[in-house]
């Protein structure tokens, strides 16, 4: 459609040299082909143009000291990128390879993630080109203090509400909340993924991981598959990686890989990953020591190749691209069934193109990824009374609820527009719809 095409020609014009955040709006505007036929109000309003514009994007500078006294300075970012349905909402990425175009894919991608939760909550993302591979816990604190030292101004509980990504868990939380605090002096929920001392909620920390199992779950039911006895590979062994691996176990599947960014462990057996979860999250090691335990397991040093395991089920939970068309090809030819995203983005388009076409079943990360920031919005919702913490169990059936409710959305709205069983189609324009009906509603601002 002419129309869609002009859309992106000025995305790519107006913002050169960020090519994830075009895949991402290509993504999504190649879906809404048919919307905008049955709509042609949205293109009237200019809809389109105003959603692939953020509201807002802030770029700031963090001084920081390192151990021997060295002043280092890194970029900051957060993109505010739309509030229709609620206060912006979306984590902090911590990573070297982080510029404002993989924040605004990120900050893209939420605004439909969120929606597909049904919570009122708009999308945001955020992040800096640190590194924190190998810096002591005291230079992440002063690093943590000085993003914070500028971003506090930007956030509050009922504007913009960071969480965590790659590089950023509970301890960065921990620094980030602890600095807004001592600033802002009030004790407000501004920011989730806290410790469950401090504001937290339980769950938190797994939601991912079993949300997107949940997700993948329920693909699996509607053909009359389990995760019984099936062979999982997994990529990554951080926050998702790790809370997936914990599902897949408790429904069944046996988990033979696991990556991080320097080599892949694999065991036909299947891999210990309560040991892999200690090694990564408590010692903070690479993944390779796991063969201090285990000497006799394989551990390989291209971990881009974990897609040429033979399995039933891979879960891709590293990063953006880290699936490729041939990837997906040794998946095809080694007779996988379904492919769920974790992580943001990590199929290529020609990849999932692949899956789609050989009839692998498909769970796109705007739905399946989103039980991460539907257990912040619900730690965001306990924040704001003073109330009793939710019981782990309370919490999870939510979460359950949430991703089954996702998935059934997913999966008729790919219906409705003549694509069954395309839940990424399904879930592009379920998202798409909700969003463009609020932008409706408020005028155009
Ligand atoms: P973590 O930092 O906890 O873990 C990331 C894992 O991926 C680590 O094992 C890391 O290896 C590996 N990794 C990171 N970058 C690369 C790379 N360039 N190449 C290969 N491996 C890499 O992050 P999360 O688990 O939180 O996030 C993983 C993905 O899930 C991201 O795409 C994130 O955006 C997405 N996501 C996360 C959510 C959350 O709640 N945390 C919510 C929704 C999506 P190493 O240990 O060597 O660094």
């Amino acid at each position: 459609m002419q129309y869609l095409e002009t859309v992106l020609d000025d995305v790519i014009q107006r913002s050169p040299n960020e090519p994830e955040f075009h895949q991402s709006v290509r993504e999504v505007l190649l879906a809404l082909e048919p919307v905008i036929e049955r709509h042609p109000e949205y293109q009237e309003l200019g809809i389109l143009e105003r959603l692939v514009e953020p509201e807002r994007q802030l770029i700031f500078r963090i001084p920081w000291v390192d151990d021997t006294g060295r002043t280092r300075v890194n970029r900051g970012f957060r993109v505010q990128f739309n509030s229709s349905l609620g206060p912006y909402k979306g984590g902090l990425r911590f990573h070297p390879s982080v510029n404002l175009g993989i924040i605004k894919f990120l900050g893209f991608e939420q605004i439909f993630k969120n929606a597909l939760t049904g919570l009122p909550i708009g999308g945001g993302k955020g992040g800096s080109d640190f590194n924190p591979e190998g810096r002591s816990d005291g230079e992440i604190m002063r690093f943590c203090q000085s993003f914070m030292t500028e971003l506090f101004r930007h956030i509050s509980p009922e504007s913009d509400v960071p969480a965590g990504d790659i590089g950023v868990g509970q301890r960065e939380i921990g620094y980030m909340f602890g600095q807004y605090k001592r600033i802002k002096n009030t004790y407000e929920g501004a920011i989730t993924g806290k410790g469950l001392s401090y504001g937290g909620s339980l769950v938190r920390k797994e939601a991912t991981g079993y949300g997107l199992v949940y997700f993948v779950n329920e693909m699996l039911r509607s053909q009359g598959e389990t995760f019984a006895d099936k062979r999982v590979v997994i990529s990554g062994s951080g926050n998702v990686a790790l809370y997936a691996a914990q599902k897949v176990q408790e429904l069944g599947g046996i988990v033979i890989a696991f990556s991080d960014s320097s080599s892949y462990l694999y065991d036909d057996r299947g891999l210990d990953c309560t040991l892999v979860r200690s090694i990564k999250e408590d010692r903070r090691q690479r993944i390779s020591a796991y063969r201090d335990d285990h000497p006799d397991v394989q551990c390989e040093t291209n971990h881009r190749d974990i897609w040429s395991i033979p399995c039933d089920i891979a879960l891709p939970c590293a990063t953006e691209n880290e699936l490729d068309d041939v990837a997906a090809r040794k998946l095809v030819d080694n007779g996988v069934l379904a492919v769920g995203e974790g992580a943001n983005m990590p199929c290529t388009p020609r990849a999932i193109d692949v899956l789609q076409k050989s009839g692998v079943l498909f769970a796109p990360a705007k739905a399946a990824n989103a039980g991460g920031v539907a257990v912040s919005a619900l730690e965001m919702s306990q924040n704001s009374q003073i109330t009793i913490p939710w019981s782990f169990e309370r919490v999870d059936t939510k979460l359950k609820d949430i991703m089954n409710n996702i998935y059934a959305k997913c999966a008729a709205t790919a219906q409705e527009y003549d694509q069954e069983g395309n839940l990424a189609a399904g879930a592009n324009i379920a998202g798409f719809l909700a969003v463009a009906e609020a932008m409706k509603a408020q005028g155009i601002i």
